[in-house]
């Protein structure tokens, strides 16, 4: 059974390479119809905070990335990444390294002078523990084979071959007895039956040193597979350089809560940056749990487009039902609005919905567009649309108001009907017409088509506001 895993370690916010990493693991594991688990690694006590668990956690469930089984603590499992290095020395997998800082400080300006790459030398590789002073700080070193090369398959960025002798001996166990990361992931994964590490490509140097670990337990007890291994190629701007902050590299809740945007949007963006189907853009969930195979991660780092984002939610907006979208923008229509807009208010959002989702790209679109249902009498004009209601255009808003004053049905085929009228009758096309009416409707020179807004605002409320600018 494939297993996998996402495993953030909690000190900032999921940004969105970690949503992706989550995302790509989540798909593998559902397309194979395997498991996704969740491993907080929360080992940098000084760094790990609780608000960031609880950003990760929440951003995954927005995402709807739900992981199996119940998430590991890694820092909870410290004891038993110990009791892994112990099983490493107590058969000459690993040794005890009793170098103090100092004279590694020491060897590693030499090797700096001689411009040879830093490393540790291995200088209590073969030396006795006795040889040391009693009651010596150590570490607990791994004792990696020097001959010979390892090679990864990877199955993104394919054969990747390093030399033994590139690697030195890496600590397991620091002098506090404390794990050290390497030992964590590989002790987690192994324990948690991850057969897939899908990860960010700067986790690839990693993987050679995690894997010497692997071989000396697998050679100790049996039953360490080597896991499968796909590093996926970071995220870079839209400039060609990493991401970060200023690229909009932000936490997914800034997508959602400042942004505007559909988890299934960011969701389909997230899949289509560094995955590939074919030529298609628009995947739904189901697709692409269908789809989703390892070979289809691109080996070149993605590009971020803010644009396609856009484009992609402003398709999930316009195929979202209204219920959700109108509770969706409730609260920031209730800020601008400055009050409770009620059941009725709530009511007339949803039905208003069908006309403001064909132009929206996020959900400030959407807010900002149903302003106008819920300004109150007389409305503030602003520039523009105050030019419109000149003489000339009041004269036209005064013909408007006394034809639809007078339909019964108040649709806005029936509207239609009456202000096409008064156009014929003053010689002019309907967007003349239009125009003024708009302004006096809404305030403003945009607005979904003023038939619809008719409709939507009602006899008495439309009235009202003619009647405000006719006074
Ligand atoms: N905790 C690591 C990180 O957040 C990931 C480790 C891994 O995936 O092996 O970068």
């Amino acid at each position: 059974q494939v297993v996998t895993r996402f495993a953030p370690s909690p000190t900032g916010f999921l940004h969105i390479g970690g949503a992706r990493t989550a995302l790509f693991n989540w798909l593998f594991a559902r397309a194979q119809g395997g498991k996704f688990l969740l491993r907080i690694e929360d080992t940098d006590r000084a760094r790990s905070t609780q608000p960031a668990i609880d950003a990760i956690l929440d951003g995954m469930r927005w995402l709807g990335l739900d992981w199996d089984d119940e998430a590991v603590f890694q820092f909870a499992r410290a004891d038993r990444h110990a009791e892994v290095a112990d099983t490493l020395l107590a058969n000459g997998h690993a040794y005890k390294c009793f170098a103090t800082a100092e004279e590694l400080e020491s060897m590693r300006a030499e090797q700096k002078a001689n411009k040879q790459p830093m490393r540790y030398d291995g200088r209590w590789r073969d030396r006795s523990p006795d040889e040391a002073p009693a009651g010596a700080p150590f570490v607990v070193r791994l004792r990696a084979p020097r001959e010979g090369a390892v090679t990864i398959e990877d199955r993104v960025q394919g054969a990747v071959t390093v030399q033994n002798a590139e690697l030195d001996d890496m600590v397991l166990l620091r002098s506090d007895g404390t794990p050290t990361y390497m030992l964590a992931v590989v002790v987690d994964d192994h324990d948690m039956g991850v057969t897939h590490v899908i990860r960010g490509d700067d986790h690839l140097n990693n993987a050679f040193r995690q894997l010497a670990l692997i071989r000396a337990m697998d050679a100790v007890e049996g039953g360490w597979p080597d896991p499968v291994y796909a590093h996926v190629p970071l995220i870079h701007g839209a400039d060609g350089a990493k991401l970060s902050k200023r690229h909009g590299a932000l936490g997914v809740e800034a997508y959602r809560d400042e942004m505007g945007i559909l988890p299934e949007a960011l969701n389909n963006y997230l899949l289509r940056l560094g995955w590939g189907h074919g030529d298609a853009e628009i995947i739904s969930r189901e697709q692409a749990t269908e789809w989703f195979t390892l070979d289809g991660i691109g080996r070149s780092p993605s590009r971020f487009d803010t644009k396609k984002l856009e484009n992609l939610n402003g398709h999930y907006i316009r195929e979202a039902d209204d219920t959700r979208l109108a509770t969706l923008v409730l609260p920031a229509v209730i800020a601008q609005a400055g009050r409770e807009i009620g059941p009725d208010g709530a009511e007339l959002l949803r039905r208003a919905m069908p006309f403001l989702k064909p132009r929206a790209k996020d959900l400030r679109d959407l807010a900002d567009a149903s302003a106008f249902l819920f300004r109150t009498r007389p409305l503030d004009m602003d520039e523009r649309a105050a030019s419109l209601l000149d003489s000339a255009g009041i004269d036209l808003l005064a013909a408007v108001e006394r034809a639809i004053a007078g339909v019964d049905d108040w649709s806005a085929t029936a509207l239609e009907a009456a202000v096409r009228a008064v156009a014929e009758t003053a010689g002019l096309g309907l967007g003349k017409v239009a125009q003024p009416l708009r302004a006096a409707l809404t305030g403003r020179t945009t607005s979904p088509g003023i038939f619809d807004v008719l409709a939507l605002l009602g006899r008495e409320e439309s009235l009202g506001r003619l009647a405000d600018r006719l006074a």
